[in-house]
């Protein structure tokens, strides 16, 4: 029997963009997958029901009640989970770090969930990953926010009234976010430099036309991501950089370190020694925030004149893109498992396996086991 995927709108305030686009729907049916949608799926990001072709519309229960396979960019709620069926799947960010009552609800649903989270960063994962895709619409954004902040041109100008010198901007973190956040401020015109702890990202860096600052600091970790620094090292990196920012009109700030609280690297102090009117700009802001000073969802302005903006829901900010490559994401995930209309899971396939959060009423990644036995 084919099998019956089901998209919700989604109800956390703020988030515009949808699992499924019309796109993936149409790639979905044409795999032999049935699909049904709450009505006004897409209406957050533009996609109008009627572009879901040979898609049936319906009410949340109704949809929830049939899912085979629910797909979300939110975790579901409890209520949603409730009301699945014993033993469906479901896909998408489902934060397992946070809410120890959803994975337990999870489990006790016999619901086998995916927290694309979890996804291992290999090659072959590349196309599944939500992490990177949706970074790369947070850096886009966070520089386009600070530019609009900025009291000055980001490019350098040549004019009758005289020359404008470029702006120069920071960013701090190259890792997917960071990279996209320094290729946007130079299309823009500006002078731009990046920093991070890990030493192969000067390479990206430069071959993205920006300058890699070198503030004498690595800290390579495991798998391709930093590791937390020890006191000393932060303290070196905290000294090199308050000499440095100085200098800057606009810094963006992306480091994180997986698992953790994001890394403080600007200090109240710091700010205080930078230009009046600089603008900072704090992804990081969400998850604890790299600027000492920084509130998620606020603007805050120093008393030196230095603007913070702690971002939150950046990649709603660009819901038709972001929900493209997320949907698309989802889609080479569930494409591993699906023949013939046919869900059938390989847990052979290390990208099944290690993605599972909950399956058969068990907990499945092991962090996560011991935060709701903890809890
Ligand atoms: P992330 O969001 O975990 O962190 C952002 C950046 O912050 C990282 O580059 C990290 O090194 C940096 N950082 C952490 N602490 C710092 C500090 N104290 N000071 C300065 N910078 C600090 O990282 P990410 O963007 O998700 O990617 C991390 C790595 O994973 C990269 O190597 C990336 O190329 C790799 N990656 C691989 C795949 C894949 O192969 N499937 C996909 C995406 C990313």
């Amino acid at each position: 029997m084919a099998t019956t995927i089901v998209a919700l709108r989604e109800t956390v305030p703020g988030e515009r963009r949808v699992a499924l686009t019309p796109e993936v729907a149409k790639k979905l049916r044409a795999k032999g997958a049935r699909i049904v949608l709450q009505d006004g799926v897409g209406a957050t990001a533009y996609f109008a029901d009627g572009a879901y072709a040979d898609c049936e519309v319906s009410s949340a229960p109704d949809a929830l009640a049939q899912a085979d396979v629910l797909l979300t960019v939110q975790p579901p709620s409890l209520e949603q989970i409730a009301a699945l069926r014993e033993g469906a799947v479901v896909i998408g960010h489902l934060q397992p770090h946070l809410a120890p009552e959803r994975t337990k609800a999870l489990r006790d649903r016999r619901i086998t969930s995916f927290a694309m989270e979890l996804l291992p960063r290999t090659t072959r994962a590349q196309a599944m990953d939500v992490l990177s895709s949706q970074a790369a619409v947070s850096g886009y954004k966070a520089v386009l926010i600070a530019a609009e902040a900025a009291p000055k041109f980001f490019p350098m100008l040549t004019t009758a009234a005289g020359t404008i010198r470029p702006s120069k901007v920071l960013i701090v973190g190259a890792g997917v976010a960071g990279l996209q956040a320094i290729a946007t401020a130079r299309r823009l015109g500006a002078q731009v430099e990046g920093f991070d702890v890990r030493p192969e990202t000067k390479e990206q860096i430069e071959s993205l036309g920006a300058k890699f600052l070198d503030l004498g600091v690595s800290a390579a970790g495991s798998g391709g991501y930093a590791r937390e620094l020890t006191a000393e090292e932060r303290e070196q990196q905290q000294r090199a950089l308050a000499e440095q920012l100085k200098a800057f009109d606009v810094v963006v700030t992306t480091a994180a370190v997986p698992g953790r609280k994001a890394p403080r690297i600007i200090s109240a102090a710091m700010v205080a020694g930078m230009k009046p009117g600089a603008v900072i700009v704090d992804i990081a802001a969400e998850t604890g925030g790299n600027v000492e000073g920084t509130e998620a969802g606020r603007i805050v302005t120093s008393a030196n004149g230095v603007t913070l903006i702690g971002t939150i829901h950046l990649p709603s900010s660009a819901p038709v893109h972001a929900s493209e490559m997320y949907a698309r994401n989802l889609y080479n995930f569930l494409e591993l498992s699906l023949k013939d209309g046919a869900l059938t899971l390989d847990w052979d396939d290390e990208l099944i396996a290690k993605t599972c959060l909950t399956h058969a009423g068990e907990i499945r990644h092991e962090p996560t086991k011991v935060l709701v036995s903890e809890a």
